[in-house]
């Protein structure tokens, strides 16, 4: 059976409607925050709450890194994404030279094994993948 690990608690949860990356609102001056933290890092308050946040997304920059780093291989593409709700995320993104990133476009979430550990032991993390055209739930330009 093969094992697996999420690469740190408390940063994504399943819900009904897919996977979800976990933020805090801060309740007095409403800006969310991804990962968790325990006071604002705008008002310094610690009334925050718990929420999901957006699924989907739009690519704010990205980079393509060309040296070896410990989990990735040379050629790897990370970068900003910013959720329907302003946050913006870091985390790698999934491309290739067929279909390579453009700021802008729309992206989406996915839970996804990033790479194995010496006893191989599956670390699962999160992703952006781009939102295929005409996909279900693409924001609309309405
Ligand atoms: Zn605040």
């Amino acid at each position: 059976m093969d094992k697996s690990r999420p690469l740190m608690p408390g940063l994504f949860r399943e819900t009904t409607d897919g996977p979800v990356l976990i933020g805090s609102r801060c309740e007095a001056c409403g800006r969310t925050h991804f990962p968790l933290v325990a006071t604002c890092l705008d008002c310094l308050r610690k009334d925050l709450k718990e929420v999901d946040l957006p699924r989907r997304g739009t690519l704010f920059s990205f980079t393509t890194v060309q040296v070896r780093s410990s989990n990735f291989g040379p050629g790897h593409t990370v970068g900003y994404v910013e959720l329907a709700d302003g946050v913006r995320v870091f985390a790698p993104l999934v491309a290739s030279k067929e279909q390579p990133p453009e700021v802008g476009q729309h992206v989406r979430l996915e839970i996804s094994p990033l790479w194995r550990v010496h006893d191989d032991t599956e670390v699962i993390g999160y992703r952006f993948v781009p939102e295929l055209p005409g996909a279900k739930g693409e924001a609309s330009h309405a």
